[in-house]
């Protein structure tokens, strides 16, 4: 009458199913599913069966029904009409067996036959195999397993009996029934808190209509007293009642084939009744007359829909191998295979969206040249929102318990490979920030200079500054994730700001250099000319203006040095306080403008040594004497060129002339100071070395004589102008010269006299 099932195995304990042969398309499914077959085998296509339904993504939304009762008695006759299925049922010429272990199929009526009312959603019916010994012998065993199975699944149990048979309490019946409230005792020994009440709903066959419903319904709940009554009840349970544990309700039916019209008409007020409703609105035992709705939301047994296999499937297992069923332990597994596997499919989502991004970060980083990812901020927003609401509308029907635990672990995971992408796209901005600060600095400092204007550069880098944190800080708010504790970006703007100061100090260094040698060339041009000039006064023998009339020959060479070491102190003097105005100007620390001025005097002071080398090269410094002699020798104390006569003293003239310029030699050769007749004070007036030292601060300074010791010369030697062989082939070389101009002047004395 029906096609036979899949074949199928299932594996061992949890829960993993292994099916061969096909996997149940709908034409395989015409006669709903064999949950558990005639040799209690579990079916390890129930999933795709519920998915065909569509009740798999159904949640809490579906109810479960099984039906009891002995064979034969028009169980699956009773489903067929309320509920459009198509169990199998016995012709009505051969009396034998046709349901075989437990059916199960889903509800094919929006209402009851007839009726107008609407049914709930996503009924499930279960038929179950009677078995009053007569077709499986003497085989109580799996009377027992399925009706466990069926009482810790079903929220309704329908029970079907004839009404001839109400008030045989030895009747088959009763033995079923005694094993039911046998082995609800034994679920409520596991947990009484969490098991929840079950119905039973007494459907009554083939009613006469002599004895009423209520008599009827009397006389069955007498007798489930008594069943109850002579169970032994567990410690702490002996004074619990039948109504403790179970709902009632009662309903009769007339015979099908006498009264065909009577019984089509009851079944459908009888199907009418399977919808929700609430608790409030009703009595137990339910009340006969009223058509009252009997799916109450106590007796759901809130396993979502998507786990109802795993969870039936490993009853089923525990209670085929005779282990002590427990429920919760049982909701808590299944709560933890479902978690994991709705975690994963979660992520697929996020990592499409999540995983792309972390190479690109991780290639980009790799290169070496971090870049800020656009739009990442969005994207990780959107990514975590969704997975961790796409796993909560899933697993957030499980157990309360494993569900919070498993959603705290999955957004711990999401969040650490977020908070890497964070971190990495701040840290790129970083380094970009910094990058592009000390560039936009330096182009416009080198355009300040191409246009020749005076630039402020403190107000360059205050302006970059500005645009870098405002970039930054636009870039780290972006990425902010809602929810995200964990996700601010305090710390990494306090040392992104850190770092740009530090860029800033660089940068003024820089600056600080230009500044240093803008200065020096100034130094070095400005001694240029004034040192130049303070030689140039040796070429005359009275030392320039005002010397005649003090009569005084030869002081201007006398204080030669003094005017020099003035000259040069006060150009230096007057630098520092450019150098000083200027690095102020730019925010330059004591220590930098400190570290500034004393590089300034040494570099000055080498500038000065050179000046002082190039005015007496050989060939400037004889010029110089010969002048300086010509002077002295061709004219008088007026300064008159004097017209020699024989009768001069030509030769006395020459001689103090020429010893007079001999002079010069010595006091040219060391820079002493005529009013204090001592060496430059040039190591007070460099100052000591700054502290705050860098290797480039001191990397294209020269050492000093007598100032920097551990050169090994001397200050001695620093100020030493001319060595001891200069000076004597300085004095033969003047002499020469000078003895050149004598004798021409006694020439044209003579040649005056004969003209
Ligand atoms: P099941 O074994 O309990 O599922 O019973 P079936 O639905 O297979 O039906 C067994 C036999 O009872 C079939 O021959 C039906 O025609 C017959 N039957 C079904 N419903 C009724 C009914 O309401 N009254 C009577 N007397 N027979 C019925
Ligand atoms: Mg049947």
């Amino acid at each position: 009458v029906h096609s036979p099932s899949a074949p199928v195995i299932m594996t061992a304990a949890n829960g993993h199913f292994a099916s061969v042969g096909d996997d149940g398309d709908k034409q395989s499914f015409e006669h709903g599913i064999q949950v558990i077959d005639e040799n209690k085998t579990f079916n390890a296509n129930l999933p795709a069966y519920l998915d065909v339904e569509h009740v798999l993504r159904q949640g809490f939304n579906y109810h479960l029904i099984s039906v009891f009762g002995s064979q034969s008695t028009g169980k699956s006759t009773l489903l067929n009409h309320l509920f459009g299925t198509h169990f199998g049922v016995m012709s009505e010429s051969e009396r034998r067996q046709t349901t075989k272990g437990i059916w199960m199929s889903k509800n094919k009526r929006a209402q009851a036959e007839g009726g107008a009312i609407k049914m709930a959603d996503n009924i499930l019916v279960m038929d179950v195999e009677g078995t009053d010994g007569r077709e499986r012998g003497e085989d109580q065993d799996f009377e027992r397993k399925s009706a466990l199975f069926a009482l810790a699944t079903s929220e309704v149990l329908i029970v079907n009996i004839w009404e001839h048979q109400v008030g045989l309490y030895q009747g088959a019946n009763m033995g079923l029934l005694k094993t039911v409230f046998e082995v609800n005792l034994q679920l409520f020994l596991k947990d009484n808190n969490s098991t929840p009440r079950s119905l039973l709903f007494f459907v009554i066959r083939d009613h006469i209509g002599t004895t009423p419903l209520s008599n009827l319904r009397q006389t069955l709940l007498a007798d489930l007293t008594r069943i109850w009554s002579t169970l032994s009840k567990p410690p702490g349970l002996e004074n619990s009642k039948i109504e403790d544990y179970f709902d009632f309700a009662f309903t009769a039916l007339p015979h099908k084939i006498l009264q065909p019209e009577q019984f089509v008409e009851s079944v459908a007020k009888l199907g009418s009744r399977f919808r929700e409703g609430q608790k409030t609105s009703r009595t137990n035992p339910f009340s006969d007359e009223q058509a009252e709705p009997i799916l109450l939301p106590e007796y759901h047994r809130r396993i979502p829909a998507d786990g109802f296999s795993m969870y039936a499937g490993n009853i089923w297992e525990q209670i085929d191998s005779n282990k002590d069923l427990d429920l919760p332990t049982q909701q808590e597994l299944l709560a933890q295979f479902r978690c994991d596997e709705i975690a994963r499919e979660v992520l697929v989502a996020f990592d499409e969206v999540i995983t792309p991004l972390e190479s690109k970060q991780a290639d980009a980083a790799k290169s070496g040249a971090p870049s800020v990812l656009a739009g990442l901020g969005k994207a990780m927003n959107v990514a975590r929102a969704k997975v961790l609401q796409d796993f909560t509308s899933e697993a957030s029907r499980y157990h309360q318990g494993v569900y919070k635990r498993k959603s705290a672990e999955l957004e711990t995971n999401v969040d650490a490979r977020l908070k890497s992408l964070f971190q990495g796209q701040l840290s790129a901005a970083h380094k970009t920030g910094v990058q592009q600060f000390t560039e936009a600095v330096s182009t416009a400092v080198k355009s300040g200079q191409k246009k020749g204007s005076h630039y402020d550069f403190q107000k360059i880098v205050h302006a970059e500054k500005q645009k870098a944190l405002e970039k930054y800080e636009q870039e780290a708010s972006g990425l902010l994730i809602e929810g995200a504790s964990w996700s601010n970006y305090q710390q990494e703007l306090d040392l992104y700001r850190k770092d740009l100061d530090e860029a800033s100090g660089r940068l003024r260094k820089d600056e600080m250099r230009r500044l240093a040698s803008r200065v020096e060339r100034w130094v070095r041009s400005h001694l240029g000319e004034s040192i130049g000039v303070q030689f140039n006064k040796l070429g005359s023998g009275r030392g320039g203006s005002g010397a005649p009339e003090t009569g005084e020959r030869g002081s201007i060479e006398k204080d030669l040095w003094d005017r020099i070491w003035l000259v040069f102190t006060e150009t230096v003097k007057h630098a520092e306080t450019r150098f000083t105005e200027r690095a102020k100007g730019f925010d330059a620390s004591p220590e930098e403008v400190e570290v500034g001025l004393w590089r300034l005097r040494r570099k000055s002071w080498g500038v000065l040594r050179a000046k002082i080398d190039e005015e007496v090269m050989e060939g400037n410094l004889l010029l110089k004497l010969r002048e300086n002699f010509e002077d002295k020798f061709r004219y008088d104390e007026e300064g008159v060129p004097r017209i020699w006569r024989p009768s001069d003293d030509i030769e006395g003239i020459y001689t103090r002339a020429r010893e007079s310029t001999l002079e010069l030699i010595p006091l040219l050769s060391k820079f002493k100071l005529y009013e204090t007749k001592s060496l430059p004070p040039l190591e007070e007036w460099i100052g000591q070395t700054p502290a705050e030292l860098s290797a480039a601060d001191e990397e294209d300074l020269h050492p000093i004589g007598g100032v920097d010791e551990e050169d090994g010369k001397t200050i001695d030697e620093e100020m030493t102008v001319l060595s001891d062989a200069k000076k004597q082939d300085l004095s033969v070389r003047f002499k020469k010269t000078a003895d050149g101009v004598y004798v021409e002047a006694k020439r044209s004395a003579i040649g005056g006299v004969t003209q």
